[in-house]
């Protein structure tokens, strides 16, 4: 299943990130691009040592990344050139700037990949995992500003969201064939 925004074919599947043949992947990282449990430390596992050796690197000289921010490091082992780290909001129950954070995470990643020349990219649901944002919320702010952002920017082929579960993919799958979100 699946839409068209502009040029752009946005797809749903459910899956394993490390194992999709798009330019780029999307970690769900956090603020010290530490690694961890989760998406991240999948990412790091089948990406192997260099991913790590860039966000080192990154932490030396930047710190890390904020909330709602994103960078980007090389794919190492992965199928995928690229890596895009965002750090999603921890879920504080919705009156912390969550929604305005996470759509950032997917608006900043989608910038950094415009930037690197990217066509085609997979996210996660970002803070849905250890991060705690409701799943039918969190899809809800990742459909939405995807689209508003491809609705300006006519320079990917596909933006792919990838599901971890079956639930997670009926989920995005109901708002896909909903009116809602309103966009
Ligand atoms: P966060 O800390 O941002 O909540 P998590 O990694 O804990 O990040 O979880 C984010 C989402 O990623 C969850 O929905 C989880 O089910 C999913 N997830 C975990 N591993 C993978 C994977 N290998 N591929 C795709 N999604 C995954």
């Amino acid at each position: 299943m699946g839409k068209k925004v502009n040029q752009t074919h946005i797809t749903l599947t459910q899956g394993d990130i490390t194992q999709q043949h798009v330019s780029a992947i999307t970690n769900a990282a956090n603020s010290r691009l530490a690694g961890g449990g989760g998406v991240d430390g999948a990412i790091h596992r089948a990406g192997g040592p260099a991913i790590m050796t860039e966000c080192d690197q990154i932490r030396q000289e930047r710190g890390g990344c904020p909330t709602g921010q994103a960078v980007i490091t090389t794919g190492g082992d992965l199928y995928a050139d690229y890596v895009i780290h965002t750090v999603g909001p921890v879920w504080e129950g919705g009156k912390s700037s969550e929604p305005e954070l996470l759509a950032s995470c997917y608006r900043q990643s989608l910038k950094l990949a415009v930037e690197n020349g990217i066509k085609t990219i997979a996210f996660p649901s970002i803070s849905t995992g250890v991060y705690g944002y409701p799943m039918e919320k969190a899809a809800v702010v990742a459909i939405e500003a995807v689209t508003l952002f491809l609705k300006e920017n006519e320079r990917f082929s596909e933006v792919r969201f990838v599901l971890f579960n079956a639930d997670d993919l009926k989920q995005y799958q109901r708002l896909f064939l909903s009116n809602q979100p309103k966009i």
